[in-house]
């Protein structure tokens, strides 16, 4: 029986408001996972035996050949303890749908009805990703290290925009989302007397200057045409008033829009924190990882996507590129893909704990991404 737009919608809000209420921090999103398999099983939807702890795959399309497309959406919360004082708030404590990725798991499920009504008509297979542990967990990793996603020739993924009036899709060519690493830097000194800093080598001083020097890669060594973040988080030293520590640990992030970029960043940082130690006659400890690569909008697959969405009569704004990291990038290091966004008009930004997505859009967002899918296998 096909849906009509506010029977969905209203099926969806049902799911949304379940799974904000339940939210599951990375690799641990079990009753997620076993809500998806029941809600898809209830339709029909095939689910792929791909080996996943958490997560799953599911597949929609006559059996047979013909092109493999894949809608990915997330599905993991953060440790944050709520404020948004919703009704629907989560009921877990320290964990929470701040990031939006209970609408993304919902509005999957709504593009999982959708072609599963049109299952017969389909030109190919498409399969629906439900990845785990997008939040630095590794969650793409694991589904490319499944195998499932070898015989898939395009990608598509969805993600809210707090700052855009709910339904607007915003989607660019190229990179939207930035490379993310971060660094753990351990400066010993001496410790001692607080009375007596000459008998000791203080790794706070150091510290400061550390903080304060990295600033300059930023603002002294980067273009301004360049977007650069360089972030010290985390800084720890000392226990009490009277006592010059040992060390001092200092961690931070730092994000660029490529790959050597970032390289660059994460070699000046040591350097400057190296010479530092040095100059105060200490050893620095420096580590830096990087989380994931920017995200790369395929050009002509993302005109795709503008036109598919102007077909369904919605409003598409070029994407404004974003700081923060995306695992959704290491399926385009694969597969030609387009990352995109919907507004969710919240008047907090994802990652606060007053973060509130509009679930009006779902039934929207549905929309895009069964018509996506469809019209991608149609496209030959
Ligand atoms: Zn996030
Ligand atoms: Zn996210």
């Amino acid at each position: 029986m096909p849906f009509n737009t506010s029977d969905l919608q209203q099926t969806l809000e049902h799911h949304f408001k379940w799974f904000h209420r339940h939210p599951e921090l990375s690799n641990q999103e079990t009753g997620t996972t076993a809500r998806i398999r029941e809600i898809l099983s209830t339709t029909g939807v095939t689910v792929l035996d791909t080996g996943l702890r958490t997560g799953l795959v599911a597949r929609i399309g006559p059996e047979g050949n013909g092109k493999v497309i894949a809608l990915r959406c997330d599905i993991d919360a953060l440790p944050l303890s709520e404020a948004s004082g919703l009704d629907y708030a989560s009921e877990h404590a320290s964990c929470m749908h701040a990031c939006g990725h209970d609408f993304h798991l919902s509005a999957m499920l709504g593009a999982a009805l959708l072609l599963k009504e049109q299952e017969q008509d389909l030109a190919g297979t498409v399969k629906l990703i439900f990845q785990p542990a997008e939040e630095g967990g590794g969650g793409a990793q694991q589904v490319l290290d499944s195998g499932v996603l070898d015989d898939v020739q395009e990608i598509y993924g969805i993600h809210v925009a707090s700052e855009l009036e709910a339904g607007i899709i915003a989607v660019s060519p190229g990179a939207t989302y930035a490379s993310v690493g971060s660094f753990r830097l351990v400066i010993q000194g001496k410790g001692g007397h607080a009375a007596a800093p000459h008998e000791c080598r203080d790794p706070i001083v150091a510290a400061a200057q550390v903080i304060n020097a990295v600033q300059s890669i930023v603002s002294r060594e980067t273009s301004p045409f360049d977007q650069v973040v360089v972030s010290v988080t985390h800084i720890e030293a000392g226990t009490t008033w009277n006592v010059i520590p040992q060390e001092a640990l200092l961690e931070g992030t730092f994000r660029a829009f490529s790959a050597e970029k970032l390289g660059t960043v994460a070699t000046r940082i040591e350097q400057i924190s190296r010479s530092i130690a040095e100059m105060y006659n200490m050893d620095a400890e420096y580590q830096w990882h990087c989380y994931t690569i920017s995200t790369n909008n395929d050009p002509e697959l993302c005109e795709f996507v503008v036109d598919t969405a102007k077909t369904l009569g919605l409003r598409v704004v070029p994407s404004t590129p974003q700081m923060s990291g995306e695992d959704f990038a290491l399926y385009q290091q694969r597969i030609r893909g387009v990352f995109w966004n919907i507004g969710v008009g919240s008047l907090q930004g994802t990652h606060h704990p007053g973060f509130v997505a509009d679930p009006a859009p779902l039934s929207t967002a549905a929309q895009l991404l069964a018509a996506l899918g469809g019209a991608a296998l149609e496209r030959g």
